[in-house]
């Protein structure tokens, strides 16, 4: 009982008070912000650790709020998770990448792939796979260019129903990227099952590789388990010279992190794909 009265205080301190109200006042704001335009997409080059070339972007959204300037997702995906505003805003993400990536290719940009962040929730509708393809069809991107990123710990919700939809976006001839890779609680059986072509080393892992023995050998096991299984593998978070130089003594085959580029606006995509076109 005394635990309870205690959680019960803890409920209505002014600072819990606070954050709920910040939260509450967010969700509000987070309705329509999409209609507003107020959602943006960022995007971060994956470079080949072999010839430190731009092979791929990560689309990762952003809101621009009205007072509050650029929003990280990391304060409003949960919401929007938790409403359900994540499927409307990931759909729009999706067709917005994708656009974004053919607009590129008709500007006749080196090809790259566009891997674009799938929530749990968007992997909950039936008519995932549907809509996937219909962007495709609609922005006139080639599947062979779309990458997917999902996680284990949503996929090991209803195995089964995972394993088909993995399957049926495959058959799309879309790539499938395990994000966030050692962080879930999966077991090694149902990495197998799980029709993926990428794995990506959680940046947990690899802002301390050089310095830290568990996280260089959960790094190392990762890209042996990659390799024997025949998974492309793309480290995430390299921050430093040491930490790419590692990796690349390793084999992995792609990076990415703020060593390369942060997430930048298109443009800034635009710039550097015509850059490389030009040496
Ligand atoms: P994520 O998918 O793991 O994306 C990588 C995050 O790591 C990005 O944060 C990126 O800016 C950050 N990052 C990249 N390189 C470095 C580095 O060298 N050092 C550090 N410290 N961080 C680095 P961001 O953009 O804030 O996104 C956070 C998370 O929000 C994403 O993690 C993803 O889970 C989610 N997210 C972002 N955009 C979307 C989206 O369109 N749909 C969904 N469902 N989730 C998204
Ligand atoms: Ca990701
Ligand atoms: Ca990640
Ligand atoms: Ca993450």
């Amino acid at each position: 009982a005394k635990h309870q009265g205690r959680s019960q205080y803890q409920f209505y301190s002014p600072e819990i008070n606070a954050q709920l109200q910040e939260r509450l006042a967010l969700e509000n704001e987070l309705r329509g912000a999409l209609e507003r335009g107020e959602m943006l997409v960022y995007y971060q080059p994956l470079v080949d650790l072999h010839s430190t070339e731009v092979v791929a972007v990560e689309a990762l959204v952003r809101w621009q709020h009205p007072t509050q300037g650029l929003v990280s997702p990391a304060k409003f995906i949960a919401i929007a998770e938790a409403n359900g505003l994540i499927v409307p805003i990931g759909e729009w993400v999706l067709r917005t990448a994708s656009a974004q990536s053919r607009a590129w290719q008709l500007a006749g940009l080196p090809p790259i792939r566009m891997s674009v962040n799938l929530s749990a929730r968007q992997f909950e509708e039936p008519n995932l796979v549907d809509i996937v393809s219909q962007i495709l069809q609609e922005t006139g991107l080639e599947a062979s260019s779309l990458e997917l990123e999902v996680t284990e710990s949503f996929l090991m919700g209803d195995v089964q129903r995972s394993v088909k939809i993995l399957k049926q976006l495959r058959e799309l001839g879309i790539s499938l990227a395990l994000d966030d890779f050692g962080t879930g609680y999966s077991s090694l059986n149902y990495l197998k099952r799980f029709p993926v072509n990428m794995l990506k080393i959680d940046q947990s892992f690899v802002q301390d590789v050089t310095s830290n023995r568990d996280s260089a050998a959960v790094t190392n096991a990762i890209i042996a388990l990659a390799k024997s299984l025949r998974l492309n593998i793309t480290a995430e978070g390299i921050e430093t010279q040491e930490q790419l130089e590692y990796l690349q003594r390793r084999g992995c085959h792609e990076g990415q992190g703020f060593y390369f580029s942060r997430p930048v606006p298109p443009d800034r995509i635009t710039q550097m794909l015509k850059k490389s076109s030009q040496q």
